[in-house]
C-alpha cells in the first residue's frame, strides 16, 4: 500500500532520508552551521550561526525575535 498524502509538514532529507519538519532543503544533520556577520552603521556588531538560512532570513529573524536594531546588514561568512 502506498500513501500519497503524508499528514503534517515533514519532508524526507535528500541525503540521509530522515524526515524533518522545516522548510530547509536538507535536514539539520546534513546542513552545516554557517557564520553570518551582523553589521550596523558600518561596523561588525555580532557574529551568529544558523543552518541553511539566507542573509535575509537571518536579518528578519534577528530584528523580529532578538531585538536587533532595524537597518542591520547581514553578511554570510564566505
Ligand atoms: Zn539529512
Amino acid at each position: 500500500m502506498t500513501k500519497h498524502h503524508t499528514p503534517g509538514p515533514t519532508w524526507a532529507c535528500p541525503l540521509c532520508k530522515r524526515s524533518y519538519g522545516s522548510l530547509f532543503t536538507k535536514c539539520a544533520y546534513c546542513t552545516p552551521m554557517e557564520a553570518y556577520h551582523i553589521l550596523h552603521e558600518g561596523r561588525t556588531i555580532d557574529t551568529v550561526f544558523f543552518r541553511g538560512y539566507t542573509e535575509e532570513d537571518v536579518r528578519h529573524c534577528l530584528m523580529q525575535h532578538d531585538g536587533y536594531p532595524q537597518g542591520i546588514v547581514v553578511r554570510k561568512d564566505p
